[in-house]
């Protein structure tokens, strides 16, 4: 089949892979002028199957009403906007913050997690990309004897699911990772099974291996809308022009609403903002070796190559893209606090990005309206975690394939 794929971050670009895999001819089609130009050009690079704890949850009830009259906190809220998608996105993520969804939502995004951790290293094996992939563990660090005791509590439930973890004073702490050195903590959790890497890497060169197997990759190239013929997509309208086409993937993230309303699908995502600093390391001896989080802050760090991303804040304030130089500026110091010489602060890279988020925080797959519109949006705040193993739904279900997981709960709705 010739099949659009609408946008290029993770989510299509994962999908362009095991689509063309599969033997279909595959256009990809980004507005921007580049691969992985929005929310998966500047993550936390994190592939964190251990920390799928679902966003709405009860703690997160209070935090959230918290935040909507006082915003000095890490979620921050502006509610002052009329602004009635955020309002119905609201209420349903309110409805979700009690503790039988929780349990709910915490096994539904495990299960999925894992599989799409999986998939990660089966494309990159397939594939070959480079991407600074760092397996064997990520630190997650606490400040004080106490903060520890507390993360130690925080994941008895993902240790009960299986995922193991060491705990570890600062001394263990550095024999793993030498850079934490001269870090203001007292221990940390290590993650041993979880990853990191770059993934706009990834995806420009997943992109470029995809052209390899025979897909185009139309950049500069906005989707307008879809062409609709006997109850099925059969092109896409195009800056560029029309595109014919048996089929089309939405994967683009955050939806504009004039295409959201002829995609004919219930599509609750809303932009969650976080900043994302990028700086040179100076000096890689003084730099850390596996990515992290400083839970006290609630800021995560990752090395990739010669460069430290540190990434952090959830805000909800609609689709602006601009940030607070205190923002960035709380960033940067904190990359001095931890690894103090290590990179050149001088010289950081700021930007802002969205999450797309679903009330739920797990993704939406399948078809809705049309039987030949397939979905793969919602990623949320793991969508490098989770990209991949909606990759492959996605072209299992194209291929009229069982999926490696059950979908309850992962479905897309009509409108
Ligand atoms: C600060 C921050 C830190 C994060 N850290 C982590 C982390 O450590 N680990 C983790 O797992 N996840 C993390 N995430 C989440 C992850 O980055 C996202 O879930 C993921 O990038 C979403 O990928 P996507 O492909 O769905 O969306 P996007 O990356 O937004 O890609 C969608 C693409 O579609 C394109 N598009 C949209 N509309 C059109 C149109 N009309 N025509 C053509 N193209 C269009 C866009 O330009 C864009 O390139 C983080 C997110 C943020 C914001």
């Amino acid at each position: 089949m010739r099949i659009a794929v609408l946008g290029a971050g993770l989510a299509g670009v994962t999908t362009a892979w095991c689509l063309a895999k599969d033997g279909h001819e595959v256009i990809l089609i980004e507005k921007a002028p580049r691969i992985a130009d929005a929310a998966s050009g500047a993550n936390g690079g994190i592939v964190s199957a251990s920390r799928a704890f679902p966003w709405p949850s009860p703690q997160m009830l209070k935090t959230f009403l918290k935040a909507l009259v006082r915003n000095d906190q890490a979620v921050r809220v502006y509610p002052m906007r009329w602004d009635p998608e955020f309002w119905a996105w609201g209420l349903r993520f309110l409805g979700n913050c009690h503790a039988a969804s929780y349990a709910r939502l915490l096994e539904r995004k495990v299960r999925y997690v894992r599989y799409s951790q999986e998939q990660l290293g089966r494309i990159a094996d397939e594939s070959g990309v480079a991407f600074h992939r760092k397996q064997g563990g990520v630190m997650y660090l606490y400040r004080t004897p106490e903060a520890l005791a507390a993360g130690i509590r925080k994941v008895e439930p993902m240790k009960a699911l299986g995922f193991s973890f060491r705990v570890l004073d600062k001394a263990a702490a550095v024999a793993i990772d030498p850079g934490l050195a001269n870090a203001p903590i007292a221990g940390a959790v290590f993650s041993t099974s979880d990853e990191s890497g770059d993934s706009a890497m990834f995806c420009r060169e997943l992109a470029a291996a995809c052209e390899g197997l025979g897909a185009k990759v139309l950049l500069d190239c906005e989707v307008k809308g879809l062409v609709f013929g006997g109850g099925r997509v059969t092109g896409v309208e195009t800056t560029s022009g029309r595109i014919q086409a048996d089929g089309a993937v939405a994967a683009l993230g955050l939806i504009d609403p004039h295409l959201r309303r002829q995609l004919g699908a219930d599509l609750p995502i809303y932009p969650v903002k976080g900043c994302s600093v990028t700086l040179p390391i100076a000096n890689a001896d003084l730099g850390p070796r596996h990515a992290g989080m400083d839970e006290s802050k609630l800021v995560a760090y990752c090395p990739m190559g010669d460069r430290l991303r540190l990434t952090g804040g959830a805000e909800f304030s609609g689709y602006g893209r601009d940030y607070r130089p205190a923002d960035s500026a709380r960033l940067v110091a904190l990359a001095g606090e931890l690894f103090p010489g290590a990179t050149d602060l001088a010289r950081a890279e700021a930007r802002a990005c969205l999450r797309p988020m679903t009330p739920e925080s797990t993704p939406l797959f399948g078809t809705a309206r049309y039987p030949n519109l397939w979905f793969n949006v919602g990623l949320g705040h793991m969508g490098w975690t989770m990209a991949s193993g909606g990759a492959r739904i996605t072209a299992d279900l194209v291929a009229g394939r069982k999926t490696g997981v059950p979908l309850d709960g992962l479905q897309v709705r009509s409108a």
